[in-house]
């Protein structure tokens, strides 16, 4: 399976920014990486960096609206994203669903809006530390993959990220046993929900996802690639990230 390396800028990143984006897409354009390689920088520079990245860097969203447009001050559909140049979009990540309220069936419904647009979808899913402490991180991401996955989420090119929130901009990373065991379990729930094309999708593992650790979580045959938030941020980092991919992957 082609590995996913995503880059998720958050609320960072101005248009001088975009210096980062145009040094990544020069990179791989030397060096064609044996991946797909995707930023989502911040809504206002997808424009701009879908131009500069010209092809050779997919440019993605943060989050979209379900509708297609109306009265919803603020938000940005499916349709507006694709018309500004993205490709993708990530759906349900944890601050999405902690900070804004989404649920597994908003997170469906955006999923199913993204595809409506003609985007790729990554669907997030993860538990919380108190979660796994009381021996609970199988049973939530199953109960999440189950109720935010679309049942006709068939595309090989969609993606799940398994993204542990205490391990996101933490610094602690699950251990590869850890990583191994929910990868195992999320494709278990994807084959149940979706038959044969549950195999077909992407798990990214994502959390603290740093060059020095990359190697490591990029080298588990589970593991289809990686969504970065602050390594992201700076090409070095990234392109050491993406340099960490075993060969033949
Ligand atoms: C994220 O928020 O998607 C993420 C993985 O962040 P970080 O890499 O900074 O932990």
């Amino acid at each position: 399976m082609r590995p996913l390396i995503a880059g998720n800028w958050k609320m960072h990143g101005l248009l001088s920014h975009l210096l980062e984006i145009d040094t990544i897409a020069a990179s791989v354009s030397v060096k064609l990486p044996d991946a797909d390689i995707l930023i989502c920088p911040p809504a206002t520079l997808i424009v701009r960096a879908a131009e500069l990245a010209a092809g050779r860097v997919a440019i993605g969203g943060q989050n979209c609206h379900c509708e297609i447009s109306g009265e919803f001050t603020g938000d940005i559909s499916a349709e507006m994203l694709k018309d500004a140049g993205a490709s993708t979009v990530i759906v349900g990540h944890s601050e999405r669903r902690q900070h804004h309220g989404e649920t597994d069936a908003m997170v469906a419904e955006k999923a199913k809006a993204a595809w409506r647009a003609g985007l790729l979808a990554i669907i997030c899913v993860g538990e919380t530390q108190a979660q796994r402490e009381a021996g609970n991180a199988l049973t939530v991401c199953g109960a999440q993959i189950a109720a935010s996955v679309p049942e006709n989420m068939v595309s090989p090119s969609n993606a799940v990220a398994y993204e542990p929130l205490w391990a996101i901009g933490s610094g602690h990373v699950p251990t590869a046993s850890q990583i191994t065991e929910m990868h195992v379990h999320i494709r278990r729930c994807l084959v149940e929900r979706l038959g044969e094309q549950g195999m077909e999708l992407r798990i990214l593992y994502g959390g603290s996802v740093k060059p020095d650790n990359a190697p490591a979580i990029l080298a588990l045959p589970e593991v289809n690639g990686a969504l970065i938030g602050g390594a992201s941020l700076k090409a070095a980092d990234f392109l050491e990230i993406l340099g960490a991919l075993p060969p033949g992957h």
